[in-house]
């Protein structure tokens, strides 16, 4: 193991230059924070786009925002590009005529195709790298921009959503001996013939994951706007905290949309290395924030609850199912053929039901009812529709049934109806689904009694 910690920042902790001098601070605060990843300047204010999305809605011709029902052209976002990286470097002081030409420059290629998304995808990165590196060093802070190009953090070469290759571990190495510190853009890398490919959206994550990875980091710090993974979504229970630690394990039944904070593929190279992400806030960096980690020790039984909305569960029932060998294949063939995801998948001797995302059903639920109908001849089929499938998880709950009672009893007092409850086998998690007019209810109800009141 290695003591340095990689610090990766993300899009808002990076959008300007108030941010960006909260990050030297940062950097400066612990000796041991000597690679730090970037991202491309995110959103100042609500109203303002990321400069990726820019980007790619310049090599789309104005096709990104447009898809998204936005009128913004190419050429409006090439003067936002631009304007972004001006207000930086004037705001950070840095006169540096070299970089806005170069990036003038770049948003004029004549890439074609693939390649032409990711180049210019990547600039956001690229150009918040170098003047990220140029300010810190202007400010006492001896710094260097390493570009994925000159290092040779090498990928694949599926421009779109490219895979790092083993020989970037080895390159990479140069990073531990500089003596500065290396100020990497994220998202990006180099194909072996020279070309840049980009992860996928939030790639940022996984470059932070890979260095750290190869560097076997003391730590892998994740810079945001939160401060950590909450017990909650913190919209319906406001005095939800940051949890202080976490597994990958938790973490990963944890991860829904409310709990969206970190690029899965990340995790698995730090999880590989036992290496601890610890997730902080910028905007707060006197909070520890929340740590993932290999181990804990299981004391607390429910860490935090996970939620998703908008599910719908098809209940077949037909006599005998359960003793027709492969029904429950068959059944499941035809939801993948239609591309669609499923949950999970409660079963009895005549009936089965199928949890899936109502937005999956969306143009497809009439055709899909009619294949189950020829190919299955059940003898019934109902959709239940708007359904919230709430999740408590935590370590503790294994071989303890004690808070699955107490929650069931609780939501039973405050005449909840249950549509579904379902164990996981990990015993870490268990479901609960209940209709979502009551879901904001009986979240309330179950956070108050396994982790408020607890
Ligand atoms: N800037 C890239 C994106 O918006 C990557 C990142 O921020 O992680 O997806």
């Amino acid at each position: 193991m290695s003591d340095i910690i990689i610090s990766k920042f993300g899009g808002s902790s990076v959008a300007d230059a108030k941010q960006i001098s909260k990050v030297k601070n940062i950097v400066k605060s612990d000796k041991k924070r000597r690679v730090i990843v970037v991202s491309g300047p995110g959103r100042s204010h609500k109203n303002e786009e990321k400069v990726t999305d820019h980007l790619i809605n310049i090599a789309t011709k104005g096709i990104h925002f447009y898809n998204q029902r936005q009128e913004i052209t190419a050429d409006d976002s090439r003067q936002a590009v631009i304007d972004k990286f001006t207000a930086i470097m004037r705001d950070l002081k840095i006169d540096n005529k070299e970089i806005l030409a170069s990036l003038t420059k770049d948003l004029d290629t004549d890439l074609g195709g693939d390649k032409r998304v990711a180049f210019l995808a990547s600039r956001g990165e690229h150009y918040n790298a170098r003047i990220i590196a140029a300010y810190f060093d202007q400010n006492g802070l001896k710094a260097q921009a390493q570009l994925p190009e000159n290092i040779g953090f090498v990928v694949s070469d599926n421009y779109l959503a490219a895979k790092t290759l083993d020989q970037a571990y080895d390159n990479v190495q140069c990073l531990a001996e500089y003596d500065g510190i290396s100020v990497v853009p994220g998202f990006y890398g180099v194909t072996e013939d020279g070309n840049i490919a980009v992860f996928s959206r939030g790639g940022s994550d996984l470059t932070g994951g890979e260095i750290a990875y190869a560097l076997d980091a003391d730590t892998y710090e994740n810079w945001t706007d939160v401060n950590g993974v909450y017990e909650a979504d913190p919209r319906i229970i406001t005095e939800a905290r940051a949890i202080p630690r976490l597994t990958f394990k938790e973490i990963r039944l944890l991860s829904s949309k409310g709990f969206n904070v970190f690029h899965l593929d990340a995790m698995l190279k730090c999880r590989d290395r036992k290496i601890p992400i610890n997730i902080r806030n910028t905007n707060a960096p006197e909070n520890p924030g929340t740590l993932i980690l290999n181990e804990r020790v299981p004391e607390e039984g429910v860490v935090g609850i996970a939620r998703l909305d908008n599910m719908s569960y098809i209940h077949i029932e037909k006599d005998m199912l359960g003793e027709e060998v492969g029904f429950t294949a068959s059944l499941l063939q035809i939801f993948h053929d239609f591309g669609i995801n499923t949950y999970h998948y409660p079963t009895d001797k005549d009936d089965i039901a199928v949890l899936v995302s109502k937005d999956d059903l969306l143009g497809s639920i009439n055709d899909l009812r009619r294949v189950i109908e020829k190919r299955l001849k059940p003898d019934n089929m109902r959709v239940v529709y708007n359904l919230s499938v709430i999740t408590p998880v935590g370590l503790g709950l294994n071989r303890n049934s004690y808070p699955i009672i107490e929650a069931l009893s609780a939501l039973g007092e405050a005449y909840i109806p249950i549509d579904l409850i379902d164990q996981s086998p990990s015993q870490i998690c268990f479901h609960v689904g209940v209709s979502q007019t009551v879901a904001d209810q009986a979240t309330r109800i179950l956070y108050d009694t396994l982790i408020g009141n607890a």
